[in-house]
């Protein structure tokens, strides 16, 4: 206690959080709403969802929202205006609110390609990132991680698998990392084989065994995209080659994940599946904040099991891999085809097989760039979502 007390000591952290009202924002609310002495929300944003906006605005007094979709913009501006709250609309005015001053860390919780401006500007203003958003490392891994050492800025991951790494890697900086296995639950799919895959129903796909989460990244756990692009936020985040960052089927989603160094010596992290965990300890990074969530009981725990991923039946898995290895813009064009495919499954217009399929034919079609700036990602992006397209549309 007497170190948790030292956070209070040294300066309440402003927070900002980029996508508040998702299964991540609403997450972290619940994380800062328990520790009134440690945080202070500066800025919520939507992007349409006004009532959740106004309501967690209401309740966390933070000096700006933001709501995405211009026409709910009178919405809340009517709302939050009496209570002194300044409202802002516009995809563009992202960019600018994480620059506040008084911000301390940026929560990017926003889903996609669309976090990735928003997450350059706060680290080109100094701006300590917990990192929910993979989709922006995935593309543009290589200016991320070069502006936030430019910067001295930390980049905090929140994902379960790679706060998992993080936490094993305390009081080992001197030790090089041989080898991680990142965890998969395998989803609502493992074991299953591409003829039974043919015709899963959105429903199904919609049905993680594990986590409750948003539907996009629900989707790419059941294609095991998730897993693929985290293979690569683990390249980033961690600097490890391919070779070194492996895949490991664990069912039951109680080791997040695992480091093998020189030694042949094994450090995991476990734990209840609970995203508040990882969320709170990017967010009180180096603190550990005491919370009464329920704990993990080794007498209703039967077995832990592991497995080989299956790449034949995945391909997102091997396209994920071969995005890593080649660099460049593909990891880019890859994530774009993915977005492109699972909003596309979502609303029936594909079957579960054809988005793996299309993610391969775009990043076959859309040129290879090696050296991509910002501006050449949001291009190939662009390419990457007019081929997928198109191909829907054949
Ligand atoms: P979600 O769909 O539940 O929430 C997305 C949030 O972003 C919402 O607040 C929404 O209003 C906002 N948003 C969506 N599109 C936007 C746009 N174009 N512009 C501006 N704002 C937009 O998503 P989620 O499940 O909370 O996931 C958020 C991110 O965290 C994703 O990158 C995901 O991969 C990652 N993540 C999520 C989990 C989880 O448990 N949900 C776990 C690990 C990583
Ligand atoms: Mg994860």
């Amino acid at each position: 206690m007497a170190k948790q007390s030292k956070i209070v000591e040294e300066k309440k952290k402003h927070i900002a959080i980029i996508g508040s009202t998702g299964s991540i924002g609403t997450q972290a609310l619940d994380v800062i709403g328990r520790f009134p002495d440690h945080f202070v929300v500066e800025v919520l944003t939507a992007n349409g969802n006004a009532p959740l906006l106004i309501e967690q605005a209401k309740k966390f007094k933070p000096n700006v929202a933001v709501i995405c979709d211009e026409s709910k913009y009178k919405e809340v501006e009517e709302a939050l205006w009496p209570e002194g709250i300044k409202v802002y609309t516009g995809y563009k005015s992202l960019e600018e609110v994480v620059r506040m001053e008084p911000i301390d860390m940026v929560l990017t919780a926003v889903v996609g390609f669309a976090g990735l401006r928003s997450t350059v500007s706060a680290i080109d203003a100094g701006k300590d990132i917990a990192l929910a958003n993979k989709e922006t490392l995935v593309v543009a891994g290589d200016i991320i991680t070069e502006l936030a050492s430019q910067r001295k800025v930390k980049l905090l991951p929140v994902d379960s698998e790679h706060s998992a790494i993080f936490q094993c890697l305390a009081g080992e900086w001197h030790n090089p990392v041989e080898k991680i296995y990142l965890t998969a639950s395998g989803g609502p799919f493992r074991g299953h084989k591409r003829e039974e895959l043919a015709t899963v129903s959105r429903e199904q796909a919609l049905k993680h065994p594990n986590w409750s989460m948003g539907a996009k990244i629900t989707i790419d756990s059941a294609s095991m995209m998730n897993k693929g692009l985290e293979v690569i936020e683990a390249h980033w985040l961690f600097g490890l080659k391919a070779n070194q960052i492996k895949i490991v089927i664990h069912p039951q989603s109680i080791i997040h994940s695992i480091i093998e160094f020189a030694d042949s010596s094994m450090k995991a992290q476990m734990g209840l599946p609970d995203m508040r965990i990882p969320i709170q300890y990017a967010l009180a990074f180096p603190w550990r904040l005491p919370v009464d969530y329920p704990r993990l009981n080794f007498e209703d725990l039967s077995q832990l099991t592991f497995e080989k991923p299956d790449f034949e039946t995945f391909e997102n898995l091997q396209h994920a891999y071969r995005a890593l290895e080649r660099g460049g813009n593909l990891a880019c064009v890859m994530n774009a085809a993915n977005e492109v495919a699972v909003d596309a499954f979502l609303n029936g217009r594909i079957r579960f097989l054809e988005i793996a399929e299309l993610i391969g034919e775009t990043m076959e079609a859309v040129p290879f760039q090696k050296r991509p700036t910002i501006p050449d990602y949001e291009a190939s992006d662009a390419q990457a979502r007019n081929y997928a397209r198109q191909w829907l549309n054949k």
